[in-house]
């Protein structure tokens, strides 16, 4: 079993966004597979030579009247599958209730996680990254999915951190 990396978090931030991003950069496709259901997507990547497994999330459930039930089955089920958690957060929009209730229920498990503050397309949304320390995961590594910024520099991390 390759190692697992799931892509988490509130809508809107940039997983799907960021799961493309991940595909774009690396050197070679070994497979690509349509999704289980229709949020979620898998591919097998590959970067520096290390081949691993890329889990997009997306089943999120927007109505439960407890903060925690917010994160849906779906999602549970590929973190388990996890050997490493992107917890994707928006520079810029900073912290959400949703962003709290997804961290709260992270920080509750022992898996693995890094916080990814996508979106931070620029220097200035750089600089608001201490803001996210108050999640609780450790220091936000920055990078902008949509344009590519720093996205050979998360990956880096990634490795570092199967
Ligand atoms: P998801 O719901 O978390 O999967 O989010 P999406 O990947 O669908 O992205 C939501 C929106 O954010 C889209 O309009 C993206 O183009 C936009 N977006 C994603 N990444 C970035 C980024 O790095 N910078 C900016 N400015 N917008 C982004
Ligand atoms: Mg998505």
């Amino acid at each position: 079993q390759l190692p697992t990396l799931v892509i988490v978090g509130r809508p809107n931030v940039g997983k799907s966004t960021l799961f493309n991003r991940v595909l774009g950069e690396q050197q070679a496709i070994v497979e690509d597979r349509p999704g289980v259901t229709r949020d979620r997507k898998e591919l097998e990547a590959e970067w520096l030579g290390v081949p691993f497994r890329v889990i997009d999330t997306g089943g999120w459930m927007p109505r439960g009247s407890d903060l925690d039930d917010k994160v849906s089955r779906q999602v549970e089920a590929a973190v388990q599958e996890a050997d490493l958690v992107l917890f994707v957060v928006d520079a810029s929009v900073g912290i959400l209730e949703e962003d709290e209730a997804v961290a709260n229920w992270l920080r509750r498990g022992d898996h693995e996680v890094i916080v990814v503050a996508n979106k931070a397309d620029n220097n200035q949304r750089e600089e608001q990254l201490w803001q996210f320390l108050s999640l609780g995961l450790g220091e936000a590594i920055p990078v902008s999915a949509l344009h590519g910024r720093r996205a050979g520099d998360l990956l880096d991390v990634v490795l570092e951190r199967f």
